[in-house]
């Protein structure tokens, strides 16, 4: 793949996006796109200040329900006998920073923290053995859940689907091995999920031979691979972090609509 460092989209005052690539102590300006090649220019600067973007255009996500055996349990659910999937539109995503927005309709809404894949090249049919070199980058995301709608919906549209259910970022990391990962969510500061994506029970080889079997799936496109135990309610005023191991943390605050 062809962007070989972290990178991120930085949201200038001016309103326009562009891509950067992220070191450990700030970020440089960078010519091109991750997906044919982004070649970092001029002086590392400071992180202070930076508002980021959403970090990829994603067309499409597609998520992976119950995939870790405790979260499964904790909702009163076995193991799919195969990747149980769903997906989120465009509209679903937000950036580090932005506002969850709580919705009238519900009353239970849910953070999920999750490792997201996102995809560096047009994918069809895939072999596992072949599944990496489709693969840009991970970073973390949030499959934010309408949990008491999600009880009486056949299908998780709606409680899965709202516009600022898949905050995404800050960055894509696109040096990580994903097969032993911590993923953390903290709600106002406290560890609430803490899991290790070794528990998944199926891993990002098999998902992506899964998915592209029937689905083609595009650059920038991205799969969020489930949830480990602790899930739980989000309140207005919250603050609400994932922390992917080698990635970094995304946060956003809370709000009533
Ligand atoms: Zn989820």
């Amino acid at each position: 793949m062809p962007a070989a460092l972290p990178f991120a989209r930085l949201r200038n005052p001016d309103g326009r996006s562009t891509y950067v690539v992220v070191e450990p102590d700030g970020w440089r300006e960078a010519e091109g796109d991750p997906f044919t090649g982004l070649a970092p220019r001029g002086p590392l600067r400071p992180f202070d200040g930076v508002v980021w973007d959403v970090p990829v255009a994603a067309r499409k996500i597609v998520c992976v329900g119950r995939n870790y055996r405790a979260h499964a349990r904790e909702l009163g659910h076995d193991v799919p006998e195969e990747p149980l999937l769903f997906l989120k539109p465009s509209t679903a995503i937000i950036g580090p920073g932005d506002p969850i927005q709580l919705l009238p309709i519900s009353h239970r809404v849910d953070y999920e923290g999750e490792l997201a894949i996102v995809i560096g090249r047009l994918t069809r049919r895939v072999d596992p053995e072949q599944a990496a070199r489709s693969i840009l980058g991970y970073t973390c995301a949030n499959d934010v859940t309408l949990r008491d709608i999600q009880g009486r919906d056949e299908q998780w549209t709606r409680a899965k689907g709202f516009d600022g259910s898949c905050p995404l970022g800050p960055w894509i990391e696109t040096d990580l091995d994903p097969t032993d990962v911590r993923v953390e969510t903290r709600l106002n500061g406290e560890v609430r999920q803490a899991g290790q994506t070794t528990d998944m029970v199926y891993g990002v080889a098999t998902l992506l031979e899964y998915i592209t079997a029937f689905m083609t799936l595009l650059p920038g496109d991205v799969i969020l691979t489930g949830t480990p135990e602790g899930v739980g309610k989000l309140s207005a005023g919250d603050v609400v972090e994932v922390e992917v191991d080698g990635v970094g943390t995304l946060s956003n605050p809370v709000v009533d609509e």
